[in-house]
């Protein structure tokens, strides 16, 4: 055995974390964090989700003793933190940050879900942010991962803190050819329709800009929230998620 391979190396997921916030260096990004433990205000209120939202229940999120504070359900959070830290001292947007981070759900375990997992968040707030800067910053992204220019696709859909809220596609693992999606084959991961939803993205809520006192006339922005092992899965080639949660360190040396 190497020294090297004495030593251990770098978790499939941390190495992906790693590189979506090196990309986004590169792009002029913050890599920004916050805290795992959340108040309601940041966790739920600042990002639309009324009082009423089920994703309060009891069922999805872990409250912490008291009532108050929660196990963040989501790495949102820290855009919200972000903004007020940088308004606090005095900064104007552009703001941009990409915030990766442990998200808690309350939620029985099986192959596709788990209680604890990562996600990344990017949040770019400038003036005349548009959907087309969402969509190229998607594109460069999955191009610097996997190394290829691969297809994007947005589905419109609901999140409470953004609006037009998409589902963010692109090719399943298995089913792709030239970075484009393949319809139709008997593939398990995506049922054969050829894609893989990575999380949701859109144009940040005026309401979220409302929290944090900045003026939607002014200022907009686009946000997406990824899941860390789909990224971790289509570049590692990995069709099985528990893969990187199971510790055998043969298959991790793989990576
Ligand atoms: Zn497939």
């Amino acid at each position: 055995m190497s020294e090297i391979e004495k030593k251990g190396h770098l978790h499939p997921l941390t190495q992906v974390i790693w590189e979506v916030c090196q990309a986004f260096r590169e792009m002029g990004f913050e890599v920004a964090e916050g805290p795992e433990v959340e108040d309601e205000f940041h966790n739920f209120d600042a990002l639309n989700i009324p009082a009423n939202h089920p994703s309060r229940d009891m069922q999805d999120t872990f409250w912490v003793k008291g009532g108050k504070n929660v196990l963040r359900t989501q790495t949102s959070a820290v855009q919200v933190r972000y903004m007020e830290e940088m308004l606090k001292q005095g900064k104007q947007p552009p703001f941009s940050i990409i915030a990766p981070g442990k998200v808690f759900r309350n939620e029985a375990t099986d192959a596709r879900h788990e209680a604890q997992f990562h996600q990344i968040e990017c949040l770019l707030v400038g003036q005349d942010i548009s959907v087309a800067h969402l969509k190229g910053y998607l594109t460069e992204l999955f191009a610097k991962l996997y190394g290829k220019e691969t297809e994007v696709r947005l589905r419109p859909s609901f999140f409470p803190f953004v609006e037009p809220a998409f589902e963010t596609d692109t090719p399943c693992l298995k089913c792709t050819k030239d970075g484009k999606a393949v319809k139709g084959n008997q593939c398990s991961l995506c049922s054969g329709s050829g894609w893989m939803e990575m999380g949701g993205s859109g144009m940040v809520h005026p309401n979220v800009l409302k929290a944090v006192n900045l003026d939607p006339e002014i200022w907009r922005g686009f946000a997406f929230g990824f899941g860390v092992d789909r990224l971790a899965m289509l570049k590692f080639g990995v069709d099985d998620i528990r893969t990187f949660y199971e510790g055998d360190l043969r298959l991790m040396k793989q990576f």
